[in-house]
């Protein structure tokens, strides 16, 4: 059974988290510190981390996911409330996985959560796609054409990393929003074309995406 320890100290949060969890048949173990997290971790060994930065007590999801990264690959998915959190999770490379902005849906984290445990989970090799010119860098969420490095917009980076999960296969553009916007998000699916020209102006004629007429779209 996929087990999940989730290092929040909003209980509203975390219980929402525990539920969409449970409802997916996994294991949940809820933490209201740092301390409290590591301690779990330690004992659980679990498949999956979602740690909160901002945390009561001694330490902050930052120093938790330091902690974590001594003795294990265990995949840590970030919550944040701040931007400024994100340049810090990108800047420092301390080995998150991925990490998702309050307020979000808890569908949404269920996504993320099995799109890096389809991944493999493990951190021990980074995930590396080349097409041409094009180097995706998936658990950096970083991505170059020869030596540069492109600048994407997080919904941009949300839709490729989807399209590199799902590689080979045929994605309507309402998957693509379960998937890159969750599921709870409301808005018009053309919200994805819109994205998709943004992708294919940023990385060029390298990248083989697809558009299936009706459809929707396919990498590679
Ligand atoms: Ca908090």
């Amino acid at each position: 059974m996929t087990s999940i320890v989730v290092v929040e100290d909003e209980a509203d949060i975390a219980q929402l988290l525990a539920l969409y969890m449970g409802n997916e048949g996994w294991a949940v173990h809820l933490a209201e510190d740092g301390e409290a997290g590591l301690a779990a971790i330690r004992a659980r060994s679990p498949d999956f981390v979602v740690l909160d930065i901002g945390l009561p007590g001694e330490m902050d999801g930052f120093q938790v996911c330091q902690e974590i990264r001594r003795s294990s690959d265990v995949p840590v998915l970030f919550l944040t409330a701040r931007d400024d959190e994100i340049d810090r999770i990108l800047g420092l490379e301390i080995g998150a996985d991925d990490y998702v902005t309050k307020p979000f849906s808890p569908r949404e984290i269920v996504a993320r959560i099995k799109a890096v445990l389809r991944r493999g989970g493990q951190r021990s090799e980074p995930d590396r796609t080349v097409f041409g010119a094009i180097e995706i860098l998936s658990e950096r969420h970083e991505v170059k054409v020869g030596d540069g490095v492109v600048e994407l917009a997080a919904q941009e980076w949300a839709l490729l990393d989807s399209l590199v999960v799902n590689q080979g296969s045929v994605l309507t553009r309402q998957q693509l929003l379960d998937l890159a916007w969750g599921a709870d998000w409301i808005g018009d699916p053309r919200t994805v074309d819109v994205h998709v020209r943004q992708l294919r102006r940023k990385l060029g004629d390298d990248l083989p995406l697809v558009t299936i007429r009706g459809s929707g779209y396919r990498l590679g």
